[in-house]
């Protein structure tokens, strides 16, 4: 059974591996040409020498017929030789040159056995060498097609060697017991030979199985390496590297391109607020959005944080740019749902071009961050394209970092004090100290300026130390119902020690702690909320009062801030330039300054500058005010004499001091 089996088996065609199918068609066809070459010529050969003892049709017509078929079988080979198999033809064909096989050899043994009878003993013999020697070259041949060589060696051996046995010639018979032995020899070494040939087919399919998933793997660990995990977008790598090749690429054609910075505005206080998930969820609509706006030409990537960057492969217009980033910056500022909340967030594009803004991939990467810094800090939410306005802004900002570097703190900088006034009693209940520089080489620098430089280089936290200094040195020459309102930077709460070392400061200098008050804006608390949290409550509890400064201007809500232990809200001032004549400005105030009232905390109206705007604050609510109406900043020196004309008399409201 197992050997019938096994007989099946070699006959057939193993059509469940295409690979080896497509194999044993692809080796044979390279013998196909010596194959027919060898049927032809020792057919010829035999038909020659039965020229004159075999009848016309055996020893012209008929090998003149087998010698075509195998002409023809040559050509058609030549035609299609360098065709590719799919498996559904593979099997067929296979099949079919099994079935040739045996047609070539029942043809061939028939004409040799009908042929054998004519001629001499000699005649007789060559045919029998012919038969023998053809069918050992033509199953070398068939090697691979292991059915083809086996059907057709038992088709030729088994018919001349009975053939020859019935002859009754000792030689003859002798010689088909030689056939046979050869025959089963043969049949032997060609069952070897296919099955290495299968091995060796699988081993390879094995190999580039394993190279294919090799491939693959490391397929997958470049996109791992290139992407970014939680947006999909390509990551920080992967675009300095598109970005290398742009700037190889325009140098090389003399071309040029454009890099975009975005940063979003407002996304650190959806992460303190909502938690870091909703945070990445904000991320991942970020990435989908810009994805939505990709186009051929348009790549996006995920540079770190909320960081993204937009690569626009072509020269583009400062028109098309701008359209572009505005586009960019609708898209972003569109609600976001995070936590069944809608959070509004906004987003700033800085551009440079490539050559006109750098010639090197640091230098326009560099110059494109210049452009969104002057977006973050005066264009938020729009695209803003780098002009050599803003490298006079950088060159500004290296010489004022490095005369700051070198300054004489102590005597360079000053305060001026800025009234806080109460409308109903009208009178001055505090101060606001306002640091003032003065450098030999620069003049007067802006507090903005100077202070946001000093914030980047951590040089404020020395500025702080020295201004605090000064500001309480005046305090206590002042009357004791006057309390001072002090500006801190995030850098200064950023840790205990350095809140620390602003109570010490309070604490040596004699002046009550309850007469300081500290500010501190809305987005330097949202850097670290949980820090500023701690800080602001060790202040509170070394008995100093702390402020939300400029409350407005940021993205928290009062119920967020309020979970700060802050004891005043200062309502920014650029609420107050129409708030006597825009109603949504009045309304915001109201709102803020109620809720003050229902969350037991003080609130300041920044920048009054008109007696009809204090007339609406004051009806709207408000008690202390700030603003050039009740006073502009002044030198410390000018304090003591307002304070005496302040203090000594009342003073009607809207009348200047
Ligand atoms: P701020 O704390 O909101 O200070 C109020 C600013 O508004 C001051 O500008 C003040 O001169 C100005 N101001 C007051 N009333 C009016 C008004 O009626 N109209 C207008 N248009 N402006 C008014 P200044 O002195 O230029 O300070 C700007 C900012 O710089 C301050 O805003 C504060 O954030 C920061 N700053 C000032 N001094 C310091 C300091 O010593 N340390 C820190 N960290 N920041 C400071
Ligand atoms: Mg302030
Ligand atoms: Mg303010």
């Amino acid at each position: 059974m197992v050997r019938l089996a096994r007989l099946k088996e070699a006959l057939s065609v193993a059509e469940g591996d295409p690979e080896l199918v497509r194999s044993q068609l692809q080796a044979f066809g390279h013998q196909i040409p010596l194959l027919y070459f060898m049927l032809f010529v020792n057919t010829v050969a035999v038909a020659v020498t039965h020229l004159r003892s075999a009848p016309a049709w055996l020893s012209i017509y008929i090998p003149v017929l087998l010698c075509a078929v195998c002409v023809i079988r040559c050509v058609r080979w030549w035609r299609v030789r360098r065709r590719v198999l799919t498996h559904d033809k593979a099997v067929p064909e296979l099949r079919r040159l099994i079935w040739l096989a045996g047609i070539f050899g029942i043809a061939f043994s028939a004409w040799s056995l009908l042929l054998f009878p004519y001629g001499t003993a000699y005649e007789q013999a060559q045919v029998a060498f012919y038969m023998a020697t053809t069918v050992v070259g033509c199953v070398f041949c068939l090697m691979h097609l292991r059915a083809a060589a086996l059907l057709l060696l038992s088709i030729v051996i088994l018919s001349f060697a009975t053939f020859l046995v019935f002859t009754g010639y000792p030689v003859f018979i002798a010689m088909a017991v030689d056939m046979t032995l050869v025959g089963l020899a043969l049949a032997f070494i060609i069952e070897l030979y296919y099955r290495t040939f299968a091995g060796v087919v699988h081993a390879q399919r094995e190999l580039q199985a394993s190279q294919q998933n090799t491939q693959r793997l490391s397929d997958d660990n470049f996109r791992l390496a290139s992407i970014d995990s939680l947006t999909d977008l390509p990551n920080r790598r992967s675009f300095f590297a598109s970005l290398r090749a742009l700037s190889e690429q325009a140098l090389g054609s003399g071309g040029g391109f454009n890099v975009g910075l975005i940063d979003l505005d407002g996304f650190k206080q959806v992460n303190d607020i909502y938690g870091h998930a909703s945070g990445d969820l904000v991320l991942q609509e970020v990435g989908l959005r810009l994805l939505a706006l990709a186009e051929p030409g348009i790549f996006f990537a995920r540079l770190g944080g909320d960081e993204f960057g937009v690569l626009a492969q072509h020269q583009l217009s400062n028109e098309t740019l701008v359209a572009l980033g505005q586009r960019i910056c609708d898209a972003l500022s569109q609600p976001y749902q995070v936590a069944g909340n809608v959070a509004e967030l906004s987003g700033t594009i800085g551009w440079a071009a490539f050559p006109e803004a750098g010639t090197t991939v640091a230098q326009v990467f560099e110059r494109a961050d210049a452009a969104l810094y002057v977006g973050k800090e005066s264009r938020r939410g729009t695209p803003v394209i780098f002009s050599t306005e803003h490298e006079t802004r950088i060159r500004r900002s290296s010489l004022v970092t490095q005369e700051l570097r070198h300054a004489d703190l102590e005597s360079e900088l000053f305060l001026e004090f800025q009234p806080i006034h109460d409308v109903l009693t009208q009178r001055t209940i505090g101060m606001e100290a306002l640091g003032r520089w003065h450098n030999a080489r620069l003049g007067a620098v802006k507090p903005e300026e100077f202070i946001r430089i000093a914030e980047r280089t951590e040089l404020i936290l020395r500025i702080t130390e020295v201004l605090l200094r000064k500001a309480l040195d005046e305090v206590s020459r002042w009357p004791s119902e006057l309390y001072l309102s002090f500006n801190l930077s995030a850098i200064d709460i950023s840790t205990s020690a350095r809140a620390r070392r602003l109570i010490d400061i309070v604490l040596a200098s004699g002046v009550p702690p309850h007469r300081v008050s500290f500010e501190i804006t809305e987005t330097a608390v949202t850097r670290d909320f949980e820090q500023a949290h701690s800080a602001l409550t060790m202040i509170k509890q070394a008995g100093c009062r702390v402020s939300l400064d400029d409350f407005g201007t940021g993205y928290s809500s009062l119920s967020y801030v309020h979970r700060l232990p802050f004891d005043t809200i200062k309502i920014d001032r650029s609420f107050m330039t129409d708030v006597d004549s825009n109603s949504a400005s009045k309304k915001i105030v109201k709102s803020v300054l109620d809720l003050c009232g229902n969350l037991g905390l003080e609130c300041v109206v920044e920048g009054l500058e008109t007696s009809s705007q204090a007339e609406v604050v004051k009806a709207l609510g408000a008690r202390a005010v700030q603003g050039y109406l009740f006073g502009r900043p002044m030198r410390a020196s000018a304090v003591r004499a307002y304070l005496q004309t302040a203090l000594g008399q009342s003073y009607a409201l809207g009348a200047r001091p």
